[in-house]
């Protein structure tokens, strides 16, 4: 038992190690890296799909996307950015630093004005994991519950900006809007939280705003 724990903070530290390295080089390269969690199916590939779409006349950007297994994701996203790539884990449950480090071989940072992550679904242990990001952006759907920050809150402490994604729904879902910002609030006071709908469009304005506002001036 011991002797796991101390494997695991071993692995930590590495990993705490390499994206200080990686968070340098995303800073020295003028590149914003941004990083989605979430549990599976809130909606992170189709946010992201068109937030790209939207960004992309404007800005040079790449993604990076992890899942367990498949290349769906990946070949989602290349339709709205041609910089794309997947990170498939096989049975890992988050990306680490190393993962990251790795599939950013051969690409330019310096080319680029966005860097867009997507973690492996999985409001557990991607919490531990530092990818070198600079915004570390948690979903929450509508179609969830409204508590979930409150059942894991670590992984809503380590993020940044709270999405709730899917608010087209809320309505159907019997989603109560105000009791999701309670719980986001109470486990990580003063956070920014904003309401979309990819479907929509609604809240996709002040979304993309907000990460452009994150873009060191040029
Ligand atoms: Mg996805
Ligand atoms: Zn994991």
């Amino acid at each position: 038992m011991t002797r796991l724990v101390e494997v695991r903070s071993r692995i930590l530290k590495e990993n705490d190690v390499l994206a200080r390295g990686l968070r340098d080089r995303f800073q020295q390269a003028g590149v914003c890296v941004i990083s989605f969690v979430s549990s599976p199916g809130s909606g992170k590939t189709t946010f992201l799909e068109k937030l790209m779409f939207r960004l992309s006349p404007r800005h040079r950007i790449a993604a990076l996307v992890g899942d367990l297994a498949t290349e769906n994701d990946a070949a989602r996203l290349s339709r709205a950015c041609t910089q794309v790539r997947q990170i498939t884990t096989g049975t890992i449950c988050h990306l680490d630093a190393k993962m990251i480090d790795k599939a950013l071989e051969g690409w330019r940072l310096e080319d680029l004005d966005f860097l867009f992550i997507e973690n492996v679904g999985n409001l557990v242990c991607p919490s531990g994991y530092d990818l070198g990001e600079q915004v570390r952006v948690v979903l929450l759907s509508a179609t969830e519950g409204e508590d979930k920050p409150l059942k894991y809150p670590t992984i809503f402490n380590t993020a940044d900006v709270a999405l709730i994604t899917k608010i087209d729904l809320a309505a159907a879902a019997e989603f109560d809007r105000e009791a999701a910002h309670r719980s986001i609030l109470s486990v990580r006071p003063g956070m920014k939280v904003l309401e979309v709908s990819a479907k929509t469009g609604e809240g996709m304005d002040e979304t993309e705003a907000l990460f452009e506002s994150l873009l060191a001036p040029a």
